[in-house]
């Protein structure tokens, strides 16, 4: 069991805490909320149909990149993490 150190104080046995989704499709607005208190972060996901090579883009927290870009963020964050736990 690990403690997330900012927005949560447990983890489950597995390592995962599902997070809470919900999705305003007026407002193309994802909702993630933690799973084990009252946080949560908007998201809004972006199509720009004219850019082929990076049509979706993500807002989160009002930082707007690609999707690409996201998903580098977040495998390099793991990464990191990952080699700090050895
Ligand atoms: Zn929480």
């Amino acid at each position: 069991m690990r403690m997330n150190r900012k927005m949560c104080q447990v983890i489950d046995d597995d390592g995962s805490l599902a997070p809470r989704v919900s999705y305003n499709k007026k407002l193309h607005r994802f909702l993630v909320r933690c799973g084990c208190c009252e946080q949560s972060v908007e998201i809004y996901a972006l199509s720009i149909h004219n850019n082929p090579a990076d049509d979706s883009w993500i807002e989160i927290n009002g930082v707007l990149t690609s999707w690409r870009e996201w998903k580098r963020v977040i495998e390099d964050i793991i990464e990191m993490e990952k080699s700090n736990e050895s």
